[in-house]
């Protein structure tokens, strides 16, 4: 069986860059951290993490006073940030800066006096911290119907932002549905879906052509990794979305000459090579990795941890 392993897959600078913070807070603070939500949507991640002693929380009184908390990928709304402050905690910021500029497209829209149509998925983390900087100037939509919906009259001053990992596909749908209705309405000075979301989709498309099957390493609340297992599926081909090896099936293998792996920007590679391995000992699979983009991005870590890095190394 050919192993088709797509290239780029797996962790995003931004995913990195979050689970460096966190590694680095806890060499320096000890286990006793708190972050708020998963530090990235990842079971495999977030278990290692709280094996180590880390508790994640849900709400912000959840935390004791004076304690050290991160905020996680997916970044979070200023009501959150004053609530810690108010708290006395000691916040570290592990937002990824992609997620950074969307707050921003969407503060600076707001306050020019735009009405700005979010494309969206309720209630995910991310679109709950984008939505908290301007609650009153922002309307969600999930779809080209959601479109139809809104009742902005012909002349408002209208700007769309989009959530980092959604379909690149889908979005374009809903954002050639925004533009018929609303013609005038202003685009984000540069695409906000990520970097790393089209690259990983765009290897899910080219290459599931070559596939009978499509593994998507990746969990199920991670949007990324949904997105990759619904575009393998689009292309007619059975997809399947795992946490790691212990979910492999063998009735899925039946006739199977191809099987593309790919893994969302918050699977750790350790989930994809022990499928491999799996799959290499249980029907011979070999390994043939397509690269379809180069990736070189690497975000540093956030300045309040590396001010405290410095201060340490003073002492
Ligand atoms: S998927 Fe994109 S926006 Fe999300 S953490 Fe990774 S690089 Fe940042």
């Amino acid at each position: 069986m050919r192993i088709l392993l797509a290239n780029p897959r797996g962790f995003c600078a931004g995913v990195n860059m979050a689970i460096e913070c966190l590694d680095e807070t806890i060499r320096m603070f000890g286990s006793n951290v708190y972050v708020y939500h998963e530090i990235v949507h990842n079971k495999y991640v977030v278990d290692r993490f709280t094996q180590q002693g880390v508790t994640f929380v849900d709400r912000i009184s959840e935390t004791p006073e004076g304690s050290i908390l991160l905020y996680s990928a997916h970044g979070v709304s200023p009501q959150v940030r004053e609530e810690a402050r108010s708290r006395g905690l000691h916040t570290i910021d592990a937002t990824c800066p992609l997620v950074t500029k969307v707050h921003l497209e969407a503060i600076k829209y707001a306050k020019s006096g735009y009405h700005i149509v979010l494309i969206g998925h309720d209630g995910h983390d991310e679109v709950i911290g984008t939505m908290g900087e301007a609650p009153a100037s922002i309307t969600l939509v999930e779809s080209p119907e959601d479109v139809e919906q809104l009742s902005f009259p012909d002349d408002a001053k209208l700007a769309y932002l989009t959530q980092t990992t959604l379909s690149v596909e889908e979005a374009g749908l809903v954002i050639g549905a925004l533009k018929r209705k609303y013609p005038h309405i202003e685009s984000p000075p540069k695409e906000d879906i990520c970097y790393a979301t089209t690259n990983r989709q765009h290897a899910v498309t080219q290459l599931a052509a070559e596939a009978d099957l499509v593994i998507v390493l990746g969990s199920q609340n991670s949007s990324n990794s949904r997105r990759l297992m619904e575009i393998g599926a689009s292309s007619s081909k059975p997809s399947h979305l795992i946490d790691g090896a212990a979910e492999l099936q063998d009735e899925w293998f039946e006739g199977i000459e191809t099987v593309l792996i790919t893994a969302g920007a918050s699977a750790p590679e350790i989930v994809v090579q022990d499928v491999i391995d799996v799959l290499t000992k249980r029907y011979g699979g070999v390994v043939d990795e397509v690269v379809t983009r180069e990736e070189h991005v690497s975000f540093p870590l956030p300045k309040e941890l590396r001010r405290l890095q410095t201060e340490r190394a003073r002492v």
